[in-house]
């Protein structure tokens, strides 16, 4: 009797196990958004309008859309 009741206890154990083993396998879709990929934005120092970072045209002065509004506003494009 008492073996019975030990290999009751392991069985439960090993089906706990497995049962939790196979809830960590599952792949996850649902991951919480840790890091939200928002560009970081600049502001045109000619029309003011704003664009992400790695569109921007650094001037010596500043961030602008385009080389155009660069040299509108009178800035030096960086020497390439
Ligand atoms: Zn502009």
């Amino acid at each position: 009797m008492k073996l019975l009741v030990l290999l009751l206890v392991l069985f439960f154990a090993l089906w706990l196990w497995r049962r939790g083993r196979s809830g960590a396998s599952k792949p996850k879709s649902q991951q919480p958004p840790s890091a939200p990929q928002i560009p970081q934005m600049v502001q045109c120092l000619h029309c003011q309008v704003h664009l992400p970072l790695e569109e921007a045209v650094q001037g010596a002065l500043g961030s602008y859309c385009s080389a155009a509004h660069c040299s509108a506003a009178g800035d030096r494009l960086p020497s390439p």
